[in-house]
């Protein structure tokens, strides 16, 4: 079928009274960058309404990428044609001719008369079009109540526009516009997903991701550099920083309370994240726990787990099953390199019981005794790579530890 516009629609933020400008704005410049690769395609915008005029553009290949745009809710390809009847008529059909319907299908005509001068109803205008289309195909059967197959047809001044499509796109908050927050990205499947599902809300996102060269390989690395990669194809470039954490990690080992490592590890981390969080601007944290799914995220565990941070912690998978969090991972491209292999480094020095029930107080009299904690923290931070990653960004992570794949 060949299309002349796409027809853009917004999702919940329509609501939000004087944001709504910004929102338009923050999601028209968000097309644009996508636009930059079909150059005949224009925006039009019109009563409140987003068009993308295709000019020869292939539609189908823009649509797939302005799916992807938070904010959009739906998209619909429309054909256009002159607002006279007859040409109303000669249209669909020919539309609906290019469907080519083998199967009996119901449907209905839906006419909305926006240019009030157009002389015909738009409830007449559900007759004058839909009479002669069941007359023309035989597969065709009228229904009103929840149709197989409904033809919109919305009549302008400017032109008539027709369509039947109603694509559902990703939705959500314009990118960035509710403030920025730092995601704890492993590289397992829940945490790109929690940052997927942040970004959707309007959040703009800093990756920080903790490796323990040599005890996680370059690979690993790699591999959360590409899952990043992964999350700015939603945004256009997403930033990561790389956070060395052997050292932090090996000074946790030793206290005769192994099964500890796991909560001292997390509460450094958010340590850190709140500390990088502080120097670019963001205030909360984002992680990929869910509820009971390991022993760290035990309530108990998130309790002691969760107070080394005053930022808000934000967890969008907690109540979520992992079946669930597994097909969102699917549909938003991480879960082949979520279950790629290579170790994280809290899978290395695992206890063989980590606590789902930690006590604070040992916690922090752990924490207490490594008088250099705290040193360890800003080091970490000062000896932190931060990467902007797009789409289209060549990982090759770096070689300076001169460490090798084969060390392994
Ligand atoms: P994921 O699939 O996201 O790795 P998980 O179920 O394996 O989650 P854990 O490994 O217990 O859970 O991690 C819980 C959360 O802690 C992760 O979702 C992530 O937000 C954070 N996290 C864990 N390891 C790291 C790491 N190496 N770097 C950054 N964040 C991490
Ligand atoms: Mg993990």
């Amino acid at each position: 079928m060949k299309y002349d516009m796409l027809l853009l629609r917004f999702g919940e933020f329509t609501l939000k009274g004087k944001n709504r400008n910004r929102f338009e704005k923050t999601i028209i410049t968000h097309i644009k960058s996508i636009l930059a690769s079909y150059p005949a395609a224009e925006i039009q915008q019109e009563y409140g309404r987003l068009y993308v005029a295709l000019n020869g553009e292939d539609h189908s290949k823009l649509t797939v990428e302005l799916k992807k745009i938070f904010g959009i809710h739906s998209i619909s390809p429309v054909v256009v044609c002159p607002s006279q009847l007859d040409k109303i008529i000669e249209t669909s059909a020919s539309f609906l001719e290019q469907m080519d319907l083998q199967k009996e299908t119901t449907f209905k005509v839906t006419a909305r008369r926006v240019w009030k001068s157009f002389p015909h109803s738009s409830h007449e205008m559900n007759h004058l079009v839909g009479s002669p289309i069941l007359k023309k195909f035989d597969s065709l059967k009228v229904s009103m109540k929840e149709p197989e197959l409904q033809l919109r047809v919305e009549i302008r001044e400017q032109g008539t526009y027709i369509y039947c499509e109603v694509i559902p796109a990703v939705g959500g908050f314009p990118r960035g516009s509710n403030g920025k927050a730092m995601l704890l990205l492993s590289g397992g499947i829940d945490s790109p997903v929690a940052g997927f599902t942040s970004m959707r809300r309007g959040l703009e996102v800093e990756c920080v991701h903790f490796y323990s060269y040599p005890f996680t390989s370059r690979k690993a690395k790699e591999k959360v550099m590409e899952l990043a990669k992964v999350l700015s194809g939603y945004t256009g470039e997403v930033k990561i920083h790389l956070v060395p954490f052997t050292e932090i990690q090996t000074s946790f080992t030793g206290h005769g309370q192994d099964n500890l490592i796991i909560t001292l590890m997390r509460r450094s981390m958010l340590r850190i994240a709140t500390m990088l969080a502080e120097r670019e601007g963001a205030l909360a944290i984002v992680t990929g726990d869910s509820l009971g799914q390991v022993a760290s995220q035990t309530l108990p565990s998130m309790n002691v787990i969760g107070r080394a941070t005053e930022l808000p912690l934000l967890r969008p998978l907690i109540m979520m099953d992992k079946s669930e969090i597994i097909e969102v991972s699917k549909q938003i491209g991480t879960y082949e390199l979520s279950i790629l292999p290579y170790e994280d480094c809290c899978t290395i020095f695992v206890p063989k019981s980590p606590s789902t029930n930690p006590n604070l107080r040992i916690v922090e009299r752990i924490e207490a005794s490594l008088t250099n904690l705290q040193t360890m923290l800003e080091e970490a931070v000062g000896r932190t790579e931060t990467v902007v990653l797009t789409p289209d960004s060549v990982i090759e992570a770096d070689r300076e530890d001169g460490i090798d794949e084969e060390w392994f």
